[in-house]
């Protein structure tokens, strides 16, 4: 272990993968200083975690904590919850310890060791570690054997066990949660070398294949990327597999994102990992083409991935209703994109940011950072209330209260999510790490990829120091400064990434504009000798956009949605007269939206007012058809940022609105 170079403590630590184009920094080497992000993650730090460890640490909201007490002979008590609130807890740890790593404050060290040590009294002597089974089995009852149901979710808590531990290792170099995550990879490196297929198919929601990489790029021991590999290998000899676990058919003649669409992403996400490190074609090639199929076919505009609660899988082969599979919170057919019942759990579209992550990774291409960058300022936000109390585990495009059926899901942020609490910790750990995406480095120089003000320290690949200093009021304004505070003698590059969703963008060096071209999703290479004070300024337009979507997405024919830079806005209750409804308001294609500024839940932010037509409309209880009436009148309409929606009265909501042209 000890032959990792001491100073790779990165998020996901490419610093040795032969076949990742980029390295990320180590944790710690951005803060974030002012403005959107910093907002966040002051809300996530202060609010997020303490309310959500409180509700963890109280067996009365969350036996999650509980069942670990139990199994490590602490407390009394059977199992309680879902089989996977192990892996959610260990979420919640990660959380907790990303934050506190900004403070280091003692007292949450020893609580967090404290955790640490009874999760390691809870894990059997050969490794095996998951509360639901070593419960009843400390209970005698033989019955309960490991890996013996598909639903207990056995490896993907220990994949999040795996991930938290190599992140609580390189943040401190303390091995007490990496021994228990060494000793469960132990187990799984041994019991897979002896599984059978079908057992590979009961590894549902896959964290593991990240975990499983992540403890190979920490320890070195070329078991766990033998374990990695056999894991993708014995996929394809499952028998009778399903769409909506990915494995139907061989990964490698996958073409289309497809099933439950958490399972989806993190899958693809570890195979990207897995990519990395052994540089297999096929894996890659894969990957793109389902990548493509997400992004042009399948993802909605927030971001968000899966959009069916339940349904029939579209890449079956054959109409005979035996071979008709069912999926569930899955991708449904291309272009099938519903907005009032869209499924879209908070986890998938944090999978979609783990994955594109590491493809970025792997290739350097911006289009990843697009897609990333966009989840992470819709649809990944929008799980979370502003105060930091609340989330979602659903995230549909337009929600109405008075509707004549029921949803299984809460269309209400909920503090603790009884049945399935899985999306809030992921939500926590995710906003905690978001600093860790800013830059990467290659051995050409420092790769820029977000924007939000922060300050940055690190070193470059030959090792020199560089200091800079990132201001900007993005994404409510498109002017970036980076002041160069330190930096080596010698010529290196920039990379500044442009977003695919820029027309245009100017960069400035010291004042000068620079003659180099600026394409919209691409990296524009500003390579030259460097000295400290030099600023280079980034300059992107921010107009209110009017995006229409594929004439093929039923749902949306005659819509439009409203975007500026990343930011999607929507339609809300709030803003409109308490007489009407949010479908009574067309936008003219020439409306010209205009920022102004608003505060919701004490948090700043841009909000868009423009003219539109309000149709007054009859009541439609009891039609399903009628004419079309002609009337209108102008009303100035606000439309909020989507992330923002559901802060104020409960109220519904849209994305899409209809357009006339
Ligand atoms: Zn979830």
């Amino acid at each position: 272990m000890d032959s990792a170079k001491a100073q790779d403590r990165s998020l996901v630590n490419t610093s040795l993968s032969p076949y990742a184009r980029l390295k990320s920094l180590n944790m710690g080497d951005v803060q974030w200083t002012t403005g959107f992000w910093a907002e966040r993650f002051k809300v996530c730090k202060e609010s997020m975690v303490p309310h959500m460890m409180q509700n963890y640490m109280n067996p009365e909201i969350s036996h999650a904590y509980r069942n670990f007490e139990i199994a490590a002979g602490i407390e009394k008590g059977d199992h309680a919850g879902p089989a996977f609130s192990d892996g959610d807890f260990y979420k919640m740890l990660e959380g907790m310890i990303m934050v506190w790593s900004t403070s280091r404050d003692i007292k949450t060290e020893r609580e967090i060791d404290t955790i640490i040590e009874t999760i390691a009294k809870s894990q059997r002597s050969d490794g095996y570690i998951h509360t639901p089974v070593v419960i009843k089995q400390l209970q005698k009852n033989s019955e309960k054997k490991e890996f013996g149901e598909r639903l207990d979710f056995e490896t993907y808590n220990f994949g999040h066990l795996m991930t938290t531990a190599c992140l609580y290792y390189r943040l401190t170099g303390k091995k007490n949660l990496l021994n228990v995550a060494i000793k469960a990879t132990d187990f799984l490196y041994n019991f897979y070398s002896r599984a059978s297929a079908e057992l590979a198919q009961n590894a549902i929601c896959p964290s593991h294949y990240m975990g499983v990489i992540e403890m190979y790029r920490t320890t070195r021991d070329p078991r766990y990327l033998e374990l990695a590999k056999n894991l993708i290998e014995i996929r394809s000899l499952v028998e009778n597999g399903t769409d909506d676990n990915q494995d139907r058919i061989p990964f490698d003649e996958q073409t289309e994102a497809m099933g439950h669409a958490v399972r989806a992403n993190y899958l693809y996400a570890g195979i990207a990992d897995v990519y990395a490190e052994t540089g297999n074609d096929s894996l890659m090639i894969s990957l793109d083409k389902i990548w493509h199929n997400m992004t042009e076919n399948k993802m909605y505009i927030t971001g968000a991935c899966g959009a069916l609660y339940d349904g029939v899988s579209p890449d079956g082969t054959s109409y005979s209703p035996n071979y008709i599979q069912k999926v569930h919170q899955a991708y449904g057919r291309d272009f099938q994109l519903p907005n009032l019942t869209a499924h879209n759990e908070s986890c998938a579209n944090i999978g979609n940011i783990l994955w594109n992550w590491r493809m970025f990774l792997a290739t350097g291409e911006a289009r990843f950072i697009d897609v990333m960058e966009l989840t992470m300022y819709n649809s990944l936000l929008a799980g979370v209330s502003l105060d930091g109390t609340g989330y979602f585990y659903t995230n549909p495009l337009c929600v109405v209260h008075d509707i004549p059926f029921t949803l299984r899901w809460s269309r209400e942020r909920e503090g603790y999510i009884k049945f399935c609490n899985c999306c809030p910790p992921n939500t926590i750990r995710t906003i905690a790490e978001l600093s860790n995406y800013v830059y990467t480095t290659s051995a050409k120089g420092l790769w820029i990829n977000l924007y939000g003000s922060n300050q940055l320290r690190t070193k470059l690949s030959d090792g020199s120091e560089i200091i800079l200093n990132q201001q900007t009021d993005y994404p409510w304004n498109g002017k970036i400064s980076i002041i160069l505070e330190e930096c080596p003698d010698q010529i290196f590059s920039v990379f500044l990434r442009i977003p695919g969703w820029a027309e245009s963008g100017k960069i400035l060096i010291n004042g000068k504009i620079l003659n180099i071209p600026v394409r919209p999703g691409t990296y524009s290479e500003i390579s030259q000798k460097w000295k400290k004070g030099d600023i280079i300024e980034l300059i992107l337009p921010m107009e209110a956009r009017l995006i229409e979507a594929n004439p093929l997405v039923e749902e949306v024919h005659n819509h439009v949605a409203v975007k500026r830079g990343p930011v999607v806005y929507c339609i809300e209750s709030a803003d409109i007269p308490a007489n009407s409804l949010i479908f009574d308001y067309v936008v003219p294609a020439n409306t010209h939206f205009k920022p102004k500024t608003i505060n919701i839940s004490d948090s700043k932010m841009c909000a868009l007012e423009g003219n539109v037509k309000q149709i007054p409309e009859e009541s439609w209880k009891g039609q399903l058809y009628r004419p079309v009436t002609n009337k209108n009148e102008t009303f100035t309409l606000r439309l909020i940022p989507y992330y923002a929606w559901g802060n104020r009265s409960k109220g519904d909501m849209s994305v899409w609105l209809p357009v006339s042209k």
